[in-house]
């Protein structure tokens, strides 16, 4: 059956979903959601033996029913290849009695790979589809992981170009090393005197100028963007908890039909909705548990049914959950109000002007599935320590969030279902922290020594991702002003003439 998909702030209008890909954002600011989730056509036991592709079609297919058989599987093919350091591209490893499902084996070595590494092949795929003949420029700011995943995502790509943004003096000096040494004659990075904000505000600026876009449809380009809302990028993350519970099965862990618990080290709330939309599917997840750091609006929402953006924002060591709006949620909350765009379009507004919004209880019981929780800076490297001590294994910050709340969620409940966590990076990619958790002494140490040591205490090879960067040399040395952005993307576009 096919699958449209609307707005979550209006669903009159209905979309394909290669044109929910193209839009990212509904015109009226809100989500695109299908208008039902498709139920899984194949069982878990025929998925035991699938690879991560042949599992990522069975998966992809029944939300993007307008691609053809060819043009997914095309898609596929090229995301999920040599980029990955595995052939299995999302390796499970058991520690202390719980499975960590590793998402970082890709190009970046953090979990956004897995969507950002197939996002441009569905883009290009729905351009084709929709008949756009333009090139598509995919322009983006950043604080750092998702520029360098976008840019890796894009390169090369033919059809689409790559602007990415980011403040000058706000990245680390390994984030900055990995973007500025990207390869691709389709890819252009610039560093802005400015913080991340002012990155941010300017590229909006840039997708609303219609002069602009004037300009480049006359060159045959127009904008696009990568953001964790496009619905391409959510889809792809709900086939790696299809595979992981398929894979448990196949290894005896699961007996058909058990429950499996996932936690999440969330942020912007995509990789878990993901999982939701799994369990929707019909793969026996039991409990969603959702991790966050000390920014815990999420926890205070679902203990409370109270959403409250007005904190202080925390700088924590997992930077990538520092968030006090989380996007993806509206799409859960207009699940919970009954697919009432109506409601959630109100709460979107409350938010807005107050940066609080309140559920109503009929709306808190439909979240009976989801448990909260949070860990603090030291619980935080507590648990790396601990889980080094104890196994060996080295986790990175973010999936330490969601090992430390785990263990709170199995003292709180004492439920003992089989549980896989998500594990979003790589603790190559956050060494520092990483390492002051296990002994102090390691302080004293330079970046590039603590990644050698790191090796060897926890006997994984360095990524190639991480080698490279010693030696890569930068390709992109481009600073600018804030008020100078406009210029130099035209000027990159080759629309300045
Ligand atoms: C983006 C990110 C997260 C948060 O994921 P969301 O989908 O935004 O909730 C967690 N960990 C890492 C390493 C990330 O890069």
């Amino acid at each position: 059956m096919e699958v449209l998909y609307s707005s979550t702030r209006n669903s009159d209008k209905k979309i394909t979903a290669s044109q929910a890909i193209l839009k990212g954002l509904a015109d009226d600011g809100g989500l695109f959601v299908p208008d039902h989730i498709p139920a899984l056509t194949c069982s878990m036991k025929e998925l035991a033996d699938r690879s991560y592709q042949d599992t990522a079609y069975e998966v992809m297919k029944l939300f993007l029913t307008d691609f053809t058989e060819e043009e997914l599987k095309r898609c596929i093919e090229r995301a999920y290849d040599s980029k990955f350091d595995t052939d299995v591209i999302a390796p499970i490893v058991e520690a202390e009695d719980t499975y960590y499902l590793e998402l970082f084996h890709g190009a970046t070595i953090a979990f956004k790979d897995m969507a950002l590494s197939i996002l441009p092949h569905l883009m290009i795929t729905s351009a084709k589809k929709n008949h756009v003949e333009n090139e598509i420029v995919i322009l983006t700011a950043t604080s750092g992981d998702t520029g360098k995943a976008a840019l890796a995502g894009f390169t090369d790509v033919e059809g689409t170009k790559i602007i990415v943004f980011y403040p000058k003096n706000g990245v680390s000096p390994i984030q900055e090393k990995q973007m500025v040494t990207q390869k691709g004659k389709n890819t252009f990075v610039v560093g802005i005197h400015g913080n991340f904000d002012d990155a941010q505000t300017g590229v909006k600026k840039l997708f609303n100028d219609r002069e602009l876009a004037q300009e480049m449809a006359e060159a045959g380009l127009q904008f696009s963007s990568a953001n964790s809302i496009n619905i391409g990028r959510l889809v792809p993350q709900i086939v790696y908890y299809v595979y992981a519970y398929a894979k448990l099965l196949k290894e005896d862990k699961l007996s058909e039909g058990e429950r499996m618990n996932v936690v999440v080290p969330t942020g912007n709330f995509g990789n878990i909705l993901a999982a939701f939309y799994a369990k929707q599917m019909g793969v026996p997840i039991g409990k969603l548990i959702c991790a966050s750091n000390e920014n815990k609006v999420l926890y205070d929402f679902f203990t409370t049914g109270r959403y409250d953006r007005n904190r202080e924002f925390v700088l924590t060591s997992s930077p990538s959950m520092d968030i006090l709006i989380s996007s993806n949620l509206e799409r859960l909350l207009y699940r919970i109000a009954g697919e009432d765009a109506g409601t959630n379009a109100a709460l979107m507004e409350s938010l807005a002007k107050t940066g609080v919004y309140e559920i109503t209880d009929q709306m808190r019981e439909q979240l009976a599935d989801f448990y909260g929780n949070y860990a603090s800076e030291k619980e935080t490297s507590d648990r790396i320590r601990s889980m080094y001590e104890n196994t060996g294994y080295v986790l990175d910050t973010h999936t330490a969030v969601a090992s430390a709340v785990y263990q709170k969620y199995v003292e709180d409940t004492k439920d003992e279902t089989v549980t896989v966590i998500a594990s979003t990076a790589s603790p190559f990619k956050f060494t520092r922290n990483v390492m002051n958790a296990i002994d102090e002494k390691y302080d004293a140490m330079s970046d590039f020594e603590l990644i050698d040591e790191l090796s060897a205490i926890s006997s994984v090879d360095v990524p190639a991702a991480v080698a490279q960067l010693k030696t890569a040399p930068v390709v992109h040395d481009h600073v600018c002003d804030k008020t100078e952005m406009k210029a130099i993307v035209k000027h990159f576009l080759g629309v300045d003439a």
